[in-house]
């Protein structure tokens, strides 16, 4: 286990005041924040080693080009990837799963095929196959969640026809926290001949992941949850199914040869990276992987399940709280409604005033709240600098809540 102290002043910003409170910083599902290692790596990238990568022969460039590549190897490590080159670079995991419907599934889908999604999904995961059924006449279908928040793997194979081309699915509820077994999805599928994407963006933050003990064909993770700069991010495609893709962007870097007549690509992953990219974002992410394996993500793992039990236990003692998902083994995410008449933005407001951050609102996630028959939450997601001093925070917080509120 860690030094919680030792790791809070490591990041800056947690010693900073919100309207003259310390900062209680529960946001972490929405974007976390950063170690000094990061912001260091992502200072010394701009003022001492700065330039285009891949394309120049001089020094800068060479020295930006190895920084940049090496990255690709840390995030192979993170994630257990067999080799470095099923690691594509982007933006988030907005970009890589649109990468797949783009590269993957719209030139090799037909009106009638059918995708399976979980009623749990991030926009994110849904927008992009949304495109396929405007667009090419794809099917969704779609799994709800148990009762408790948790999805049933079974219910998921149930779903697989022989028109079934892809399963997409979670691994970590951004709105309740439920972690999905996705290796029974993907070993399931497998058998089918169905592959599996699994959004990892949530789970990846919370505890270790073996892309290849999963069995996943694709799995996309997001650096500015990890602890990493926005705008950095990347997806894991195994070998074999970046060898039936298209490319999605074309531009720069991504080719072999250009001429009036023809192109040919560059082999992956640079096939599916083109134009520049963020160089010096990518660099403080492979800073932000290094210090959570510093760490041990069984470490965060652990002191995250700590905090998730003690909380869980905190709020049911508040009768008039409700706690949407509660699921065993569930990450410390919680999302809260309150009985009466608080709106979410309410509680988030007043929390505010607290010095404590908290999301209200949909999470991007529409479908899971037209299934709750809420229309938004308030959501405390906690990350590895938080406390069980921070949780109590957050407790005479909403009970003041309550009595303003209720
Ligand atoms: N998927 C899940 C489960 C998320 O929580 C998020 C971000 O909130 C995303 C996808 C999208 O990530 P990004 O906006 O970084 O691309």
């Amino acid at each position: 286990m860690f030094d919680i102290n030792q790791v809070r002043a490591d990041f800056p910003i947690l010693s900073r005041q919100v309207n003259g409170q310390p900062l209680t910083y529960l946001d972490n599902g929405a974007s976390a924040q950063k170690p000094q290692v990061v912001i260091d790596a992502v200072t010394r990238a701009y003022a001492e080693e700065y330039s285009n990568v891949h394309r120049g022969l001089h020094y800068l460039s060479n020295l930006a080009t190895d920084k940049y590549e090496a990255v690709r190897g840390t995030i192979a490590r993170f994630l257990n990837a067999a080799t470095e080159a099923e690691i594509i670079f982007n933006s988030g995991t907005t970009e890589g799963i649109n990468l797949v419907s783009y590269g993957w599934a719209a030139p090799r889908m037909r009106a009638g095929d059918e995708i399976i999604l979980s009623t749990m999904e991030h926009h994110a995961n849904i927008v992009p196959w949304h495109f396929l059924r405007e667009r090419q006449g794809v099917v969704l279908k779609w799994i709800d969640p148990e009762p408790d928040g948790s999805l049933d793997p079974q219910k998921v194979l149930d779903a697989i026809s022989d028109r079934t081309r892809l399963i997409a699915v979670t691994h970590c509820s951004n709105v309740f926290g439920t972690v999905v077994d996705v290796k029974t999805i993907c070993a399931g599928a497998r058998a089918e001949g169905v592959p599996v994407l699994v959004d990892g963006s949530q789970a990846a933050v919370h505890k270790p992941v073996d892309v290849q003990d999963i069995g996943c064909d694709f799995y996309a993770i997001t650096g500015h949850k990890l602890y990493g700069p926005s705008g950095s991010g990347a997806i894991y495609i195994r070998a074999d199914r970046q060898t039936e893709m298209q490319p999605f962007m074309g531009g720069g870097d991504m080719i072999n040869e250009v001429s009036k007549e023809v192109v040919t690509y560059a082999a992956p992953p640079l096939k599916f990276e083109a134009g520049t990219p963020g160089i010096a974002q990518t660099i403080g992410l492979g800073a932000a992987l290094e210090y959570l394996m510093d760490l041990g993500m069984e470490n965060v793992a652990a002191h995250e399940a700590t905090l998730a039990s003690y909380a869980a236990e905190r709020f049911a003692g508040l009768n008039w709280l409700n706690v949407q998902g509660t699921a065993p083994g569930k990450a410390a995410i919680f999302s809260l409604t309150m009985n009466g008449a608080a709106h979410a933005h309410d509680i988030s407001t007043i929390l505010d005033k607290k010095g404590i951050a908290v999301r209200a609102g949909h999470h991007c996630a529409k479908p899971l709240m037209e299934h709750l028959g809420v229309s938004a939450t308030a959501r405390a997601s906690f990350g590895l600098y938080n406390t069980t001093d921070e949780v109590d925070r957050l407790i005479e917080g909403l009970e003041l809540c309550h009595r303003l509120l209720a």
